[in-house]
């Protein structure tokens, strides 16, 4: 199947509105090519140096997702272009956001990533420290970063109910943190969760934006 009719087949079974993140990491600019061709515009990678390659070489008018963990002293790389950080994870995290989006007078709109998974290895804040972060405000003196929702990452599992359980209980912090925190702000409105695995759960339990690689491009080389 190419990867044209792939990114159709998926709009038809999305939801009108909901934002698809085509996860490109690992696929060569050939591939972005196809996908771009086929009108798609916002693709997700999750590493620095692959990242800042493929944005010098692709049509400058592609909307780049940093999905992946974030190390502080690679902001700056990304800073001048990026469209949205999903990988929020931490207060010193923040700050260097905040200070590399300045430099470049830009406001980068960020995504509190959230550990919702069973497995240990996934990043993120717990529920916990995502509410405690929340509470000690900091955040809202960083002018240059626009929180704009949560994202997680549900248990690789066949095991259905565990991973809407999961997706279920983000939705619900995501609601929490809505109305304690922003519910005068209409940019904090995004719930990115859903993968080729398990997008068709994540949109039944709310999300608003699918990060989706293998469905449109096929097992990464
Ligand atoms: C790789 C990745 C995806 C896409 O995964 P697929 O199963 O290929 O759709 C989505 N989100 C994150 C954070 C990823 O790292």
């Amino acid at each position: 199947m190419s990867i044209g009719t792939q990114i159709d087949r998926l709009r038809k079974d999305v939801p009108e509105g909901m934002e698809i993140v085509a996860v490109s990491k690992f696929h060569p600019d050939t591939d972005i090519r196809e996908a771009y061709e086929a009108g798609q515009r916002v693709f997700g990678e999750n590493r620095v140096q692959e990242l800042t390659e493929k944005q010098e070489k692709l049509p400058k008018d592609i909307r780049w997702h940093f999905i992946g963990s974030l190390q502080r002293n690679k902001v700056k790389y990304i800073a001048p272009f990026i469209d949205m950080i999903h990988s929020l994870d931490s207060a010193r995290l923040l700050c260097e956001i905040e200070k590399q989006a300045a430099a470049n007078d830009r406001i980068i709109p960020c995504l509190l990533q959230i550990h919702i998974a069973e497995e240990e290895t996934k990043s993120g804040f717990s529920p916990d420290e995502c509410l405690r972060f929340l509470d000690k405000g900091e955040w809202k003196d960083c002018r240059h970063v626009q929180l704009s929702g949560v994202m997680g990452m549900a248990t690789y599992t066949d095991d259905e109910k565990q991973v809407r359980k999961e997706f279920r209980n983000l939705k619900a912090l995501f609601d929490r943190v809505k109305t304690a925190h922003f519910a005068e702000d209409p940019a904090f409105k995004e719930l990115s969760m859903g993968m080729s695995g398990d997008y068709p759960l994540a949109i039944e339990e709310g999300s608003t934006m699918i990060r989706v690689g293998t469905f449109i491009f096929g097992e990464r080389p």
